[in-house]
């Protein structure tokens, strides 16, 4: 009795660290397209509550959701190039326990290393590993942000057209201005801004939201940010809206063209809040979208 009890404890420590082993390897997941190589961390767990969804009826989201919060997760992407290592978001921070931080050291890449930050947009789960403190999180980094995305967050005279709840935003953007002054690149959406990336206008979850196009070697991988936050309910539905989108209606246009836009070239698409594993290929289907994972790349 007393060995099969044994056998069992190993046996069930020996699962406990497989499925740890499992967890530690979904925190990085590597998609590669030509000498680029896109690094998908995952800052933090989270989840879409249905009360947070605009325009969809409570049948719509008992039939995908079954009552439950829409799996969903905070993520950053370190993209590697042969000549720069850039980060597009940065995550909670160390002020909502974010752990992009974590990620990159346990990478072996240190902060100083990161020469650019490219910012889908301006709210707090995206900007905050930015800072340390009053200090510059990122040293070495140069910040390039959506110009009227910059201009609306640095207004507090637009206070009264952000979604409620919104207010932090406005002191985090004041600290990023301060703090990284001088190393802040506006640029307008659209702009390619290296050989390997051009920006893409993704408006209506805020004012100036932007994707990242990355192109090499026949492979199309969009960091997408938050133009969808729930692949359960969106993707089928994309006029369903959340309350974060600033512009509910100009997000849903965006969504429904992005989406289009994607299952027509076969892009893969990296959702900035997109369960695990997260990477995605649409494709039509009715007045929505199916979609299905693409593997990572190995490590
Ligand atoms: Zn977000």
């Amino acid at each position: 009795m007393r060995s099969i009890t044994c056998t069992v404890l190993i046996a069930l420590a020996l699962l406990l660290a497989h499925v740890q082993e499992g967890r530690a390897d979904d925190s990085v997941l590597v998609y590669r397209a030509g000498d680029v190589t896109v690094m998908r961390l995952a800052d933090k767990q989270g989840g879409v509550p249905p009360q947070v969804f605009a325009g969809a009826d409570k049948a719509l989201l008992e039939k995908e959701l079954h009552g439950q919060i829409c799996p969903a997760m905070f993520l950053t992407f370190l993209v590697k190039t042969p000549d720069d290592m850039v980060l597009v978001d940065s995550g909670n921070g160390e002020e909502r326990q974010g752990r992009t931080h974590a990620l990159l050291r346990q990478l072996g890449v240190p902060a100083d290393a990161v020469t650019k930050i490219l910012l889908t947009h301006m709210h707090g789960d995206h900007v905050l590993g930015l800072f340390s403190g009053k200090q510059a999180a990122f040293p070495s980094a140069e910040i390039y942000v959506e110009a009227s995305e910059f201009r609306f967050w640095t207004d507090r005279k637009n206070m009264s057209r952000a979604p409620s709840g919104m207010g932090a935003n406005f002191d985090n953007a004041e600290r990023l201005a301060q703090i990284y002054k001088g190393r802040i690149r506006l640029f307008t959406a659209g702009d390619k801004l290296f050989p390997w990336l051009a920006s893409v206008a993704l408006p209506g979850h805020t004012e100036g939201h932007t994707g990242f196009l990355v192109e090499r070697a026949g492979r199309r991988l969009l960091l997408a940010g938050d133009f969808l936050h729930c692949l359960a309910v969106q993707a089928a539905h994309p006029e369903v809206a959340v309350i974060w989108d600033s512009d509910q209606e100009l997000a849903k246009r965006t969504r429904l063209q992005t989406l289009r836009q994607a299952a027509g070239d076969g892009t893969v698409v990296l959702g900035g809040h997109f369960a695990n594993p997260g990477a995605v290929r649409f494709t039509e289907r009715g007045a929505g979208f199916a979609y299905e994972f693409v593997q990572p790349d190995a490590r």
